[in-house]
C-alpha cells in the first residue's frame, strides 16, 4: 500500500477532508498535521483500528495513545472530566496540553495500554479539528514516526517513515510548535507533569497556583508516563549534548567534514554542517527536521546546543536528552 497524499496547505478542502474522515470511520489510518507534530490517527473507539497504529509504528503495546477531540465537550465521551479538568480546557484548549483523566469504559484497552486513565487533547490546528469533526469520533493519534525516530514536523518526514503503512497523509506544511504536547496528570490531589511540551511549566504554575509535581520527584513515583521510558527522537547518527563537557574532546577526534551542529549559540569550532536558530521557540520548531536533514546530508555525528529551561526549553531539553540516549529530570 502506498499512502495517498493530499495537499491541504492552501486551506481546508471539504472534499479531501471528507475522504480522510471516511477512511478513519472505516477503520483506516490517516496522518494529519497538528500544531505540535504530525499525528498518526485512527478511530479511538475502534480497538482493531487502534492496533494498526501500534503495528505501523512498531510501538510497544504498553505505551498508551493520546485521544484527540474537536471540542472540549468531546472529552466527556472518553474521560471523566473533573472541575479542574474543565478549567484547564477552558484556559489551554485548543492547544498543546494533554490531560490524563479517568477513562470511560468505551475506550479500548489498546488506547490506554490497560491503564484506568486516558490522555486527551484538543489540537490547535484547523485541518486537524475539521478532520476530527467530520469523522464524528475521537481520534487516537501518536506522533506519525517509526517508534524511536525523531517526530515528524513535515509531510516528507512522515512519508520517509510511514509512506507505505498508512492509507492517507494530509500535508499541511511544517508544524508550528515542533515538539509534542505537555502531558499533565490531573487524577490526583496535585497535578503532575508527566512530559514537558508545548505549554510551559511557567504557564501551568501560574494557572494552578502551585508548581505541578515534576517527573522524578518523590511524590511522582506512581504518576508516570509509560512512553517516557523509551529511547526516543533519535537520529541514526550519534548525538552529543553541548552541556556534556567532554564533548569538545570528542569533537577533536572527528573529521570536520563529518561534524554537524544544531542550536542557538554558534559552535565555536569547525563543523561542516551548522544549523542555527534565533531563539528557543524556533529551535524547538526546527529540531526534528534538522536532525533528519543532517542525517541525510551525510553527517556522522551531531552536537546539539543545550538551551535554558524557560518556556519551551524544558521540553527541548527533554527531547535532546532522550535523542542522545539519556533521560532528563528537570530541577
Ligand atoms: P506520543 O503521542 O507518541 O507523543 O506519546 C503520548 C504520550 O502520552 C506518551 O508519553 C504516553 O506515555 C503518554 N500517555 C498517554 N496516555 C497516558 C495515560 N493514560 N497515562 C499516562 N501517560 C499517558
Ligand atoms: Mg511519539
Amino acid at each position: 500500500m502506498r499512502a495517498k497524499i493530499l495537499d491541504v496547505r492552501l486551506g481546508v478542502s471539504d472534499e479531501a477532508l471528507r475522504e480522510a474522515a471516511t477512511v478513519l470511520r472505516e477503520g483506516g489510518l490517516v496522518v494529519f498535521p497538528t500544531e505540535t507534530v504530525y499525528g498518526l490517527g485512527a478511530n479511538a473507539l475502534d480497538g482493531k483500528a487502534v492496533l494498526r497504529i501500534f503495528e505501523a509504528k512498531g510501538r510497544p503495546a504498553d505505551n498508551p495513545l493520546i485521544v484527540h477531540v474537536a471540542e472540549a465537550s468531546g472529552a466527556k465521551r472518553v474521560a471523566f472530566v473533573s472541575e479542574l479538568g474543565h478549567l484547564l480546557m477552558e484556559r489551554f484548549w485548543p492547544g498543546p496540553l494533554t490531560l490524563v483523566m479517568p477513562a470511560c469504559p468505551v475506550v479500548p484497552t489498546s488506547v490506554t495500554a490497560g491503564l484506568s486513565t486516558v490522555a486527551v487533547r484538543m489540537p490547535a490546528q484547523p485541518v486537524a479539528l475539521e478532520l476530527i469533526r467530520l469523522a464524528g469520533v475521537p481520534v487516537a493519534a501518536p506522533s506519525a514516526n517509526l517508534s524511536g525516530r525523531p517526530s515528524p514536523t513535515d509531510a516528507r518526514a512522515v512519508e520517509e517513515d510511514l509512506g507505505d503503512r498508512v492509507e492517507m497523509i494530509l500535508d499541511g506544511g511544517p508544524t508550528q510548535v515542533g515538539v509534542e504536547s505537555t502531558v499533565l496528570d490531573i487524577t490526583g490531589e496535585k497535578a503532575a507533569l508527566l512530559r514537558p511540551g508545548g505549554v510551559s511549566i511557567e504557564a501551568l504554575e501560574e494557572f494552578l497556583g502551585y508548581r505541578p509535581i515534576l517527573p522524578g520527584a518523590e511524590e511522582a513515583v506512581d504518576r508516570r508516563s509509560p512512553g517516557t521510558r523509551y529511547r526516543h527522537y533519535a537520529p541514526r547518527v550519534p548525538l552529543f549534548l553541548r552541556e556534556d563537557e567532554s564533548v569538545w574532546e570528542k569533537v577533536e577526534t572527528w573529521d570536520p567534514s563529518q561534524r554537524a551542529y544544531v542550536g542557538i549559540r554558534s559552535p565555536g569550532a569547525s563543523f561542516a554542517f551548522v544549523h542555527l536558530f534565533p531563539d528557543v521557540e524556533s529551535y524547538a520548531r526546527g529540531l526534528f527536521s534538522a536532525l533528519r536533514e543532517l542525517e541525510r546530508s551525510g553527517a556522522c555525528v551531531i552536537v546539539a546546543d543545550w538551551p535554558g529551561e524557560a518556556r519551551v526549553g524544558l521540553a527541548l531539553r527533554d527531547r535532546l536528552k532522550r535523542a542522545s540516549g539519556g533521560s532528563y529530570m528537570p530541577e
